[in-house]
């Protein structure tokens, strides 16, 4: 059994004691990267999902996972940002648990087409729009622009090469997509290597290769994701060079993705190698840090959440492998938002990276691990605070009335009472030395306030967060 397939047979019988909803959640983008010496390693894409998994899910997926494979010892989480929808080591889960009747998904993962086609769908995320061009993948967007305009003309086939997570899933889907936008009527397949070659084995195993090839006659656009993947496949590349010939003699279009050059695939012809070179080929390349924010800020309007500047810059600052991994780290400091009503600070984005870069961890040392308890003075505190909403301490701690220090006030007040136990006048002495109904008023309004403000709140859980005092 190949790991894919252990993983599914796991998940199928875990389904059963798990609500639907959280397979979908917990188990998606996950996958087994390995399997080896009594040890199962189960790859999560973020962080979050690691204590969660250690929780819930460890003690019955060894359970599952002995079941199926006896030799399996213990099962160890690592973190792979990497892992995403379309990473090919992911299952497609919403294909297997598909939703009840009442709430039917639209097929997601295939469409039909006529003539028996079946197309991965075109992901609505992506769109040429939404990319942002940057010096490193300006030429790649640029001519993705005229091939969408001008399918099957000047720049055919089209060739994208670059390193995982670099944008070239986006830029074929956006070219499809735009392609249907000028014309519906066109015809236009997208697929994965790894789709392709299924295809073809069905195709042998049927014997009927002629139902494969004739698939392919009326298609306009053919698009196919990661072609490193034909390398060492024979059977695949002929078919590939034959639908390749079938489509180029027609006139269609043809859109090549790889993580390398064509001269680099070492396909078993160099035909193939020669057709992928005669047409179009240019690179992506990571993004600079100027794009690299823009891409987190435009991220962060979409899911409508706010993120201080300073936090997208140190993530932009510091995430250069790929923005599929920009994104993930981004994604993580959203579900904290969301999971944890906490804003995302420098400090705790921080700690997600250097989560994320943490490669194996095993499950028997998996731990919370609480911060020591060490008392927090009024001072440091006002400190954090005025820091946090940067405004100066001496006004925190003044008389001014002005309202962009009332809240900063408010939060010290509000956490000295409850966090710190203080007592209502020694607060009050401390803060401009105000009244300690005043202080008490301002307290409660904090409260009714903290129920609607989902903003304060997380303001005030990160603050809490990160003084230690929560
Ligand atoms: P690849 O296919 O090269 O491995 P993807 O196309 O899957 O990479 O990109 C990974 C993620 O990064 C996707 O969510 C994609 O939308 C996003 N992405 C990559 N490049 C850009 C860009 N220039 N602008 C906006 N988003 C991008
Ligand atoms: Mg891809």
């Amino acid at each position: 059994m190949n790991t894919k397939d252990l993983w599914l047979a796991i998940i199928k019988d875990l389904a059963p004691e798990i609500k639907r909803g959280n397979i979908i959640t917990w188990f998606k983008n996950t996958a087994i990267l390995s399997n080896s010496d009594g040890i199962l390693n189960i790859g999560l894409p973020l962080p979050v999902f690691l204590d969660w998994h250690a929780k819930n899910y460890a003690n019955i997926t060894l359970k599952f996972a002995q079941k199926h494979d006896p030799t399996v010892k213990q099962i160890a989480y690592e973190i792979d940002l990497a892992l995403s929808a379309n990473d090919l080591r992911a299952i497609d889960l919403l294909s297997h648990f598909p939703e009840k009747e009442s709430r039917k998904l639209p097929k997601k993962a295939q469409v039909k087409l006529s003539g028996g086609i079946v197309s991965q769908m075109l992901n609505s995320r992506y769109s040429l729009d939404n990319f942002i061009v940057a010096p490193e993948n300006r030429l790649a967007h640029a001519a993705a622009m005229t091939v969408a305009k001008h399918p099957g003309e000047n720049y055919n086939p089209f060739f994208i090469y670059g390193g995982v997570g670099l944008g070239k899933t986006h830029l074929l889907q956006s070219v499809g997509r735009e392609v249907l936008r000028n014309d519906p009527s066109k015809i236009v397949v997208y697929t994965t290597t790894e789709n392709f070659t299924n295809g073809v084995m069905e195709g042998i195993k049927s014997r009927n290769m002629d139902k494969f090839r004739n698939k392919y006659r009326k298609v306009d656009v053919f698009m196919i994701d990661d072609v490193q993947f034909v390398a060492n496949k024979g059977t695949t590349e002929e078919e590939l060079f034959h639908t390749f010939n079938t489509l180029y003699e027609a006139g269609k279009q043809i859109i090549i993705s790889s993580d390398r050059p064509p001269q680099e695939l070492n396909l078993l012809s160099d035909r193939l190698t020669s057709r992928f070179e005669s047409g179009m080929i240019v690179d992506v390349k990571m993004p600079d840090y100027e794009s690299r924010l823009l891409i987190l800020q435009n991220k962060c309007q979409d899911a409508q959440v706010f993120i201080n500047e300073q936090v997208l810059e140190f993530i932009a600052y510091n995430i250069n492998t790929s923005v599929r991994a920009l994104l993930g780290v981004l994604n993580q400091a959203i579900a904290q938002y969301e999971l944890e009503n906490m804003s995302p600070t420098v400090k705790s984005v921080s700690e997600i990276i250097k989560r994320s870069k943490k490669e194996v961890k095993m499950i028997g040392f998996i731990k919370d691990d609480p911060k020591p308890h060490h008392a927090v003075t009024l001072d440091q505190l006002t400190d954090y605070v005025s820091e946090y909403f940067t405004i100066p301490k001496s006004e925190v701690v003044g008389e001014s009335r002005a309202r962009e220090y009332l809240l900063p006030r408010q939060v010290v007040m509000y956490l000295a009472k409850s966090k710190l136990q203080l007592s209502l006048v020694k607060i009050g002495k401390y803060l401009g030395d105000r009244n300690h109904t005043t202080v008490m008023n301002a307290i409660n309004r904090m409260k009714n306030q903290l129920k609607n403000n989902r903003q304060l709140l997380c303001d005030v859980n990160a603050i809490t967060r990160e003084v230690g005092i929560h």
